[in-house]
């Protein structure tokens, strides 16, 4: 029996101000919750900061709360997201490890700065910076709004688009945290390590098998399988590969603000009935 309120709705991916989200942890917990939520997790970038608020204000509301963060690692020379669900957010290993990984973006931006401003597009370092809430966690999305908003971009996508997709023109790439030092972070902080968005990542088949074991090696537990970042036709992809694997199934909007990605909090259709949640497992 689970001890989570039907009807139910789980939302366990999404942003805040505190990383490159648009709107501040308390407000993203009002909009969960008006839009239906029942189970929700913020999940800012390599950042814990907004955990404190958001879990109190779920409990305000009437919101049950799971404590999370997205961490960026780099696996074969790219750069996956890996989830982590029901983690202390005091843990020590966790919080050293994520102020490592947010260490190296002040420079990387003002490389991504210098990039622009070759490619005829001056001041996006002040221009991101200004829109960072969090000082140590500029973004690539920080210097999609800055384009758009002075104009060199019709709208944040087509800057990813045109500049600052992988490999893209003014994409700096970073060595993120390895795999398995991620998976650790999270399993010591009591956590469960989630593979976020999947259907993003540009691997072969053969590459993808690759990945899969040695996360469930390393010790990873779940997969993303409804996410905003998935088209439908993939929803289907990744629940075999949470059946093939044994991997728990997760879902979240990856909500970063009103008007920005396709879906908004609450809005994406529940788990295929016979994969078991990862909530289950953090009980
Ligand atoms: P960063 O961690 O600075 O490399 O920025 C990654 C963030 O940029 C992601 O969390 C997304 O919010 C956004 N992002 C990455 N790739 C794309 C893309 N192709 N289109 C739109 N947004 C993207
Ligand atoms: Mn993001
Ligand atoms: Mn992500
Ligand atoms: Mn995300």
């Amino acid at each position: 029996m689970s001890k989570y309120t039907t009807p139910f709705c789980a939302d366990l991916h999404c942003h805040s101000t505190v990383s490159d989200g648009l709107l501040a942890p308390d407000v993203v917990a009002r909009r969960a919750k008006e839009r239906g939520v029942t189970l929700w997790s913020l999940t800012d970038h390599d950042e814990l900061a907004g955990q404190v608020l958001a879990r109190q204000t779920a409990q305000e509301i009437g919101l049950d709360y799971l404590s999370g963060v997205e961490i960026s690692v780099t696996w074969a020379g790219k750069t996956v997201h890996i989830v982590g669900l029901g983690v202390d957010p005091e843990n020590a290993s966790l919080t050293e490890g994520l102020r490592i990984t947010r260490s190296g973006r002040s420079d990387r931006a003002r490389r991504i700065g210098e990039r622009l401003a070759e490619l005829g597009m001056p001041g996006a370092f002040d221009g991101a910076s200004k829109l960072a809430g969090n000082p140590e966690l500029i973004s690539r999305t920080h210097f999609g709004r800055y384009l758009h908003q002075a104009k060199f971009c019709p709208d944040v996508q087509t800057a990813f688009d045109r500049y600052l997709h992988d490999g893209g023109p003014a994409h700096e790439p970073m060595r993120w945290a390895a795999l398995d030092q991620a998976i650790s972070w999270i399993n010591h902080a009591g956590g469960a390590a989630v593979i976020a968005h999947p259907g993003r990542y540009e691997f072969t088949d053969t590459q993808f098998d690759a990945f899969f074991a040695a996360f469930k090696e390393l010790g990873g537990k779940g997969i993303e399988v409804i996410t905003g970042s998935h088209h439908p036709g993939q929803y289907q992809t990744y629940a075999g590969v949470a059946r093939q694997y044994g991997f728990l199934a997760s879902c979240g909007s990856d909500f970063h603000g009103p008007g920005e990605g396709r879906y908004d909090l609450g809005s994406l259709p529940p788990l295929p009935s016979d994969l078991k949640p990862v909530w289950d497992a953090l009980v």
